[in-house]
């Protein structure tokens, strides 16, 4: 059998997503059917991003460049494209991408197809939350969010208004899984070393929150671990609400579905107008969808 004939013969399987699920399945259908198999790995870009050190990203304690890794570098033996997964013909077997800087539409036919697109976090599920929710789930997330809570201190240190500040200090992470955790640690971390260069900002003037629907944080950690989780944010000054989950979102308050409305502290006025920022982090509404 010559060479091309051989090639011919292989089985194309195209694995779309490079995350922990795309890069482990497209490793482990390379090494099992090598010689047999041509695999090929289809990601929006062209890095894995380890997601559980995205709170560091955020907060600083690390570089992005250390939260990434080049797909190429990771998948040696396996061909790696860049291009959005657009959609699938599975009667044709073929997936759709758009692909370079034009986002040209490309047909990718194949054998076997592996879905790991991940999942997005569908903020449309809760009022108010995609006008006044920021997400985590990848690295421009956790641009945006260091950004935010740099933001924040900064107007809180020199803003005249009690109420404003008020709402530029209060902090609402919703979800205490894996991330929700990691991200409100890393923010009052974040905030702890920043603010000793905010010299009209003192620390019990800043709220933060940790809201989580099921009657403890990190649901799927041991109790006794997750009870030892609690108390150390409680130190740290983190309001860790359990068993209540979030109704509507407003710019100036979260109302709960207990029917109680998280605000800043003391009374606010109608007018003052600062923003009250959740970080929505995975935990109850991640939905299985490509995100
Ligand atoms: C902040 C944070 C902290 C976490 N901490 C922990 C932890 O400490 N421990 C733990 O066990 N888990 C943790 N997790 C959860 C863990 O990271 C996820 O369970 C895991 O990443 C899921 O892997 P996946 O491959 O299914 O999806 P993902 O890692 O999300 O990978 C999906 C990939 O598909 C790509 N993609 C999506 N749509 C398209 C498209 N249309 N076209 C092309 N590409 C697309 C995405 O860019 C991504 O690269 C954390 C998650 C987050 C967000």
């Amino acid at each position: 059998m010559t060479g091309k004939e051989k090639s011919d013969k292989k089985k194309k399987v195209i694995v779309l997503g490079g995350g922990f699920g795309g890069v482990f399945a497209a490793k482990s259908l390379e090494k099992l059917g090598r010689g047999m198999v041509e695999v090929e790995l289809i990601n929006n870009n062209n890095y894995f991003v380890f997601q559980p050190l995205l709170a560091e990203v955020a907060s600083g304690s690390i570089n992005s460049s250390d939260a990434v890794v080049p797909l190429r570098q990771l998948l040696t033996r396996v061909q790696v494209r860049q291009a959005r997964v657009m959609g699938i013909d599975f009667e044709k077997k073929k997936a759709i991408v758009m692909q370079g800087s034009r986002m040209t539409p490309v047909e990718l036919a194949y054998d076997e197809v592996v879905l790991a697109l991940g999942t997005g976090v569908d903020l449309g599920r809760i009022p108010g939350m995609a006008d006044h929710a920021l997400t985590m789930k990848d690295l421009t997330d956790a641009h945006m969010l260091r950004t935010h809570v740099i933001g924040c201190l900064e107007t809180a240190d020199v803003t005249t208004e009690r109420a404003v500040k008020e709402q530029l200090l209060t902090f609402i992470v919703v979800g205490a899984g894996f991330s929700g955790v990691e991200t409100v640690a890393e923010m009052r971390e974040l905030i702890r070393r920043a603010l000793p260069y905010y010299h009209n900002i003192s620390v019990d003037e800043i709220r933060m929150y940790l809201i989580e629907y099921a009657p403890r944080i990190l649901p799927t950690f041991p109790a006794d671990l997750a009870t030892y989780a609690t108390q150390q944010l409680r130190n740290q000054g983190i309001e860790v609400l359990t068993g209540v989950g979030t109704k509507s979102a407003t710019s100036t308050g979260v109302a709960l579905t207990n029917g109680a409305i998280l605000t800043p502290r003391r009374s606010w006025r109608p007018s003052a107008t600062a923003p009250i920022r959740s970080c929505r982090c995975s935990g109850s509404i991640f939905i299985g969808a490509a995100s």
